[in-house]
């Protein structure tokens, strides 16, 4: 955000900025989707629901989860919020308090740490190695596993890496899971960008023993491209979900009643609008990680899943402007800013520095000249 502050500052003095830092699908929602919206609106569904969501949305959270992720659940074990994010504010509220410990791997989607904190308890992070594919090891996770560990936050497909578990790679996951008495928090909001041949499981269909201490977490937003409406999910043992459902009626109360109509539609309805959408970003891919590779100093590996690359650019960072040494990617990302006229983010922000995360949620055209501007300002770096 902080980027696209000073991004939108530039572009106001009239500088040409091109973004790499969306973290959102550039696509309108779904017609099915608006139009629920709208018609919510005009039939007067424009009041306070349960708090947990009405059961229009629970049932279609419910066979969603059955269809696509081959999980079972009631609408008790089910619950909407504003947006993913608040959903798991809500699960760190309820999960996590002073002295507990919350493993979370490195490079990791920002409000995770934060969150964990928030709730007073502490994040574990475990840095995971690009030659490891940006996953977590066994190994690494039974270091980081103490008395004090309540929960891990698992996130695939990946924002920033892209990463995404195998099948193979969750069970070799799973004895110690099992064995540990942690929660398992399941961030699937990517689910479906996944390019190649990468298949995304959900860890609680593929380890039935895992289900009961495992807790699902989706949204329409990235999906269906229905960011601004604002409704994420939770699915999981329904003590906890009605822990959740407790703490969100003394804050937002419930999502807006709109919102949480569309996005029924568009889990009912919107799989078309889907597929569409993916088409494009495949072809975005293919175009990001060519360019990128062809980049002097700059290597880009093809992660399976998300709509973000994580290039490593360790090479740029020996490298200096106008005699001064770059002193990370947060540097770079300021040089690239700066002299190149590209918003991207440095990969301290989530956690792991020597890289960027560039978003290919834009048009090829816009995604083909911001890569010429990154070529020409990385050639200014001696
Ligand atoms: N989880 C991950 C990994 C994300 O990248 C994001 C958004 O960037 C979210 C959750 C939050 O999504 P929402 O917009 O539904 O709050």
């Amino acid at each position: 955000m902080a980027v696209a502050a000073r991004a939108k500052v530039l572009k106001s003095q009239g500088v040409d900025i091109t973004f790499f830092g969306l973290g959102e699908p550039d696509f309108s929602s779904p017609p099915v989707a608006a139009e629920a919206g709208i018609e919510a609106i005009r039939s007067g569904e424009t009041r306070y629901t349960a708090p947990s969501g009405t059961d229009e949305l629970k049932s279609a959270i419910v066979q969603k989860l059955k269809r696509e992720n081959q999980l079972s659940y009631s609408n008790k074990e089910v619950i909407a919020s504003c947006g993913a994010k608040h959903t798991l504010y809500n699960i760190a509220q309820v999960l996590f308090e002073e002295g507990d410990e919350v493993i979370i791997p490195a490079p990791y989607w920002v409000s995770y740490p934060d969150q964990v904190l928030l709730a007073g308890a502490r994040p574990v992070i475990v840095t995971t190695r690009e030659k490891d594919g940006f996953l977590m090891t066994p190994d690494q996770l039974k270091k980081a596993i103490t008395p004090r560990t309540k929960g891990i936050i698992l996130n695939s497909p990946s924002n920033p890496t892209g990463a995404v578990y195998s099948a193979a790679h969750y069970e070799a996951l799973a004895d110690l899971l099992l064995k540990t008495p942690l929660t398992i928090i399941a961030d699937e909001v990517y689910e479906k960008f996944l390019y190649g041949d990468a298949v995304h499981h959900s860890i609680a269909a593929l380890i039935p023993a895992l289900k009961d201490k495992t807790i699902v977490v989706n949204a329409v937003s990235k999906t269906y491209s229905m960011t601004g409406w604002r409704i994420g999910y939770a699915a999981g043992p329904e003590e906890i979900i009605q822990a959740m459902s407790k703490v969100q009626s003394q804050s937002t109360s419930n999502p807006a009643s709109i919102s949480q109509k569309a996005a029924a539609a568009a889990l009912l309805h919107g799989a078309p609008f889907v597929e569409k959408m993916l088409k494009a970003f495949g072809a975005r891919r293919a175009l990001m990680l060519e360019k990128l590779n062809q980049m002097d100093g700059v290597s880009c590996a093809a992660s399976a899943g998300s709509f973000y690359l994580f290039p490593n650019v360790k090479a740029l960072l020996k490298r200096s402007y106008q005699g001064r040494c770059l002193e990370g990617s947060t540097a770079l990302a300021s040089f690239l800013l700066e002299e190149g006229g590209v918003a991207t983010i440095s990969g301290e922000a989530f956690g792991a520095d020597g890289y960027l995360r560039l978003s290919y949620a834009s048009s090829e055209e816009v995604l083909s000249r911001g890569l010429d501007k990154i070529a020409q300002a990385i050639s200014k770096l001696k």
